[in-house]
This record gives structure tokens, sequence and C-alpha cells, in this order.
């Protein structure tokens, strides 16, 4: 991508309505641009990040035999009164309109309800089972409070993923699963060492939920956690009762402000039972099909990673998830002729700063946009077949052979 040609400017100034960094320094970046209190528009660089997040997520659920579907955003209130969460009194979140000719629809907050009812079509026999199917799609949801930039909105972009097995020991097995790939996706862009797996109550149908709570400043949530952080409790869990159950004492927990990037639910038959999904097993009998369901916060996530991924400067994007790994610079004219041959097949790859600008300016937007390696062409170290190459995260900077650039 040339900077050239693109329309976006980064901005020196924090825009007014912003107040978390990581929004600050998206938004000045020319990642995302605001619509409206908690809608979003996400920029080309901004949207690679979001693209790079998404392709993780499906290699680690395709890894574990998960499918990708994509379900429609219109919804169907017959389905959402079966399990009573249609009436604004129980689901205060809906966004609802009505149709020109006559009738309601809802614009889709989650989607237990239509998943819950396609399968039926599908699943019949134990046979049939178990299955796991996910995809990655706007959610709709009226919250009262927008903020933090992208961690909260009102639209915003989900992963979730539902599973139908047939008795409970497959479901756990499953759930098992989830839980390492989610370790896995939440280390691959780069929260891996401040995500913890949380206790959260688990409704009627299960002793437990989890939470996987990224732990920042700014988040909405409070966990309490003990000395070496193998036991991690959500507010609602926190009771004399819990506590017993893990061998933990009351004022052995410290207490962080965290942001839930996931959560996966045993559901069982919540669902399956009102609307009618079930199956035969072995020995001919009718059962509901017992399900799980297992979120991801993906702009949530995106807006988490900006928040801690930043120093003074701006961004620092992980190199997993970053828009391109390097930012390429030019300076003089033998230095811009060589930028131009070295930017030459690698497009995809690599950020070209070839305006028409100062190398002060050009660098402190490489900064700002959190590229993490900058590399400088300038005959000066052309002379000597060298490059300049700057990591973004540690701030050092290296000559490298010409051949060495864009190394993996
Ligand atoms: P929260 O308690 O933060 O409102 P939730 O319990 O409503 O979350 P789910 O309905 O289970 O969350 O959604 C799955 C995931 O989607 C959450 O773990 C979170 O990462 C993300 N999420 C939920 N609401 C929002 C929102 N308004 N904006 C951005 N991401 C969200
Ligand atoms: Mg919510």
């Amino acid at each position: 991508m040339r900077l050239s040609k693109t329309f976006i400017k980064t901005i020196r100034t924090a825009p007014k309505d912003e107040t978390a960094r990581g929004a600050i320094f998206l938004s000045r970046a020319g990642f995302i641009h605001k619509e409206l209190a908690g809608v979003y528009d996400y920029l080309p660089l901004g949207l690679r990040v979001l693209e790079n997040i998404k392709r993780i997520i499906r290699e680690e659920l395709n890894t574990i035999g998960c499918e990708e579907l994509l379900l429609s955003s219109l919804q169907n209130p017959e389905l959402w009164k079966k399990t009573d969460r249609w009436d604004i009194e129980k689901m205060d979140i809906w966004f609802r309109t009505e149709l020109a000719n006559g009738g309601e629809l809802g614009l889709a907050p989650t989607h237990e309800e239509p998943i819950t009812e396609l399968m039926k079509s599908y699943l019949k026999s134990y046979k049939d089972l178990p299955v796991a199917v996910y995809q990655i799609q706007t959610k709709f949801r009226n919250e009262l409070r927008a903020k933090s930039g992208i961690m909260r909105g009102r639209e915003f972009i989900m992963k979730d993923l539902y599973s139908f097995s047939a008795d409970e020991t497959t479901h756990e097995k499953f759930y098992h699963e989830v839980e390492k790939a989610y370790l896995n996706i939440f280390r691959r862009i780069g929260l891996g060492d401040d995500t913890y797996e949380t206790f959260a109550s688990g409704g009627v149908f299960a002793k437990y939920s989890h939470e996987f709570q990224t732990f920042v400043d700014i988040g909405e949530d409070t966990v309490y956690y003990n000395a070496d952080k193998s036991v991690v409790l959500n507010e609602e869990v926190l009771n004399d009762e819990v506590l017993a159950e893990f061998g933990v004492k009351r004022e052995e927990l410290q207490s962080a402000k965290a942001a839930e990037v996931g959560n996966i639910f045993t559901l069982k038959d919540k669902y399956s039972k009102p609307l009618g999904l079930e199956f035969t097993d072995r020995e001919g009998k009718r059962k509901n099909i017992f399900m799980g369901c297992y979120g991801i916060g993906i702009s949530r996530a995106m807006g988490v990673i900006a928040e801690k991924c930043c120093d003074e400067k701006g961004l620092v994007w992980p190199e997993e998830i970053a828009p391109f790994k390097w930012y390429l610079v030019g300076i003089g004219e033998a230095g811009m002729k060589k930028a131009e041959e070295l930017y030459h097949g690698r497009e995809d790859l690599v950020l070209f700063d070839d305006r028409d600008e100062r190398p002060g300016t050009k660098f402190a937007d490489a900064e700002l946009m959190g590229i993490p390696y900058r590399i400088v062409v300038s005959e000066k170290t052309l002379n000597n077949g060298k490059l300049e190459i700057t990591e973004r995260k540690s701030g050092e900077t290296k000559l490298i052979d010409i051949k060495e650039a864009f190394q993996p």
C-alpha cells in the first residue's frame, strides 16, 4: 500500500469525543472513523487488523473441527417469543423495527434462537452429532452506555460459536477444546500475557461459565485473583461457597479492572427445549440436543489491544495482527529509487511512505500507526549495501544487508 495513494490521513490532535487512549490513537492514525456513539467505520488499516484477528480465530476453530457459516441479521420475533427473549423487559438491548407490510423485525443481538431453529432441519439422529458451527458477524445492541471507543459498541463484530452434542460428556470434551483454542487465539493476537480464564456464573444450566478477561485499566469489569493468578473469579461468583470451593480466602485476593474479550457457556437444553431441537438416541428415544455457546468480541479485542499495546508516540501492534509488518521510507533521490525497487512485488506486505514529506513526518506517522518494523533506505547506508531497520516496540535500530530486508 502506498501512502501517497490512500485517502486516509493521520491527525495530530486527539478527537474531542474520545477518552480512551487506544481509541484516540486508532482514530488519529486513521484506523477507525466514528459515525455515532458506539458506531464505528473501519478504514483500510483498521480493516486489515480486524481481518488478521478473524484469520487467527478461523485457523484455531477450524483446527478443532468447527464449521463456518453466516446467519441473517434480520430476526424473526416468533423464535424469540418462544424463549421469552423478545420482550424489551427481558432483553433491553433490542433494536427492533417494523416491516413495510406490517409486523415486526429484530436486528440480531446474538443468534442462539435462529441457530437452534435452523438445526432442526439438519440434526435428527445421534449419528448427526456432535456438530459445532460459528460465524463472524455484526451484532446490534442498544447498549445504554457506549464507551471506550470500539470496546463497547452499539454495532460490533462478534465471533459466535454454537455446539450441539448428544450428551454432557461429549459437550464437556468440546468445551475444553474451545478453552484451549481460545487461549491460543488470545496469545496469537497479542493478549496472552494479560488474559485469564475467569470463573463466572453458569446460570441454571451449569455450575460455572467462563469468561476470558484481559486485565486493562479502562476495563468495565472487576475480577479477583490470588497471588499466582491460578484462580480468577468475576464479581458475581465472589461468595463464601465459591471461595471455599477454590480454597482461597477473600483477604488473599486482589482485584483488577478487566475487559471481557470472550466467554463460553454450557446451555444444555436452555434453547433446544423451548424451540424443540431434538434427536433420536441409540435406543430410539427422543432427547433435547445438549448445546453450548462461545463468543469472542472481535472489535472489542481490537480496542483492548490498541489500549494495551501503545506508548506515548502511538500504537505498537503485535506482529501477527499488524496491518503491515514493514513501513518503508526512502530518503533522498537514490534512497527513493531503491525503495521503489524494494516495494515492487511486496505491495501487500509493505506500507510504503512514498509521500513528498520530510523524513521526520514519515517517522512520526510510522510510530503513530504502530507498524512493527520501519525500514529506511538512504544513500548513506546504500553505499555500503545496507539498510536501517528500527523495531517499533524497542525503538532499536540496526543496519542490515539489503537482501536481509523483509525476511519473515
Ligand atoms: P458484556 O458483559 O461486556 O456486555 P455480554 O455478556 O453481553 O458482554 P455476550 O453477549 O456473551 O457478552 O457476547 C460475547 C462477546 O461479545 C463478549 O464476551 C464481548 O467480548 C463481546 N461484546 C458483548 N457486548 C459488546 C459490545 N456492546 N461491544 C463490543 N463487544 C461486545
Ligand atoms: Mg452485554
